[in-house]
């Protein structure tokens, strides 16, 4: 999937939600899910199964999307790479963007690619 003109501008400029809406984005979004198997990643790497069926402690079903492992903001041009996703419950979504926060808060200008 490559990332045309436009949509590389919607997010230099800061409109990701015109990014979200692309039909690009929806393509690779299914395209990373099937390649998780519809579990969450990260669970999975703990040997834990984590799919929107999960009812979790709330007595509901688990949501879950697709994440950037390296920002968009930061990395417009791994946008649409495939190897940038990976398909996350919630609760790891929510920890992968507090990774996110304190990368802000350091304001790196360079980033070691093996950091993580
Ligand atoms: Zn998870």
């Amino acid at each position: 999937m490559t990332l045309n003109e436009k949509l590389l501008n919607d997010i230099l400029t800061g409109q990701l939600m015109k990014f979200y809406k692309s039909k690009e984005w929806k393509q690779l979004r299914l395209e990373a899910m099937k390649r998780a198997n519809y579990e969450c990643e990260h669970c999975k790497r703990m040997g834990k199964v984590t799919t929107r069926n999960t009812i979790n402690k709330y007595g509901r079903k688990t949501k879950m999307d697709v994440n950037h492992i390296k920002p968009v903001r930061l990395y417009p041009h791994l946008a649409l790479d495939l190897d940038n996703l990976e398909y996350l419950c919630v609760d790891c979504h929510n920890k992968a963007d507090g990774k996110d926060q304190m990368l802000k808060k350091h304001e790196p200008k360079f980033m070691n690619e093996e950091r993580w």
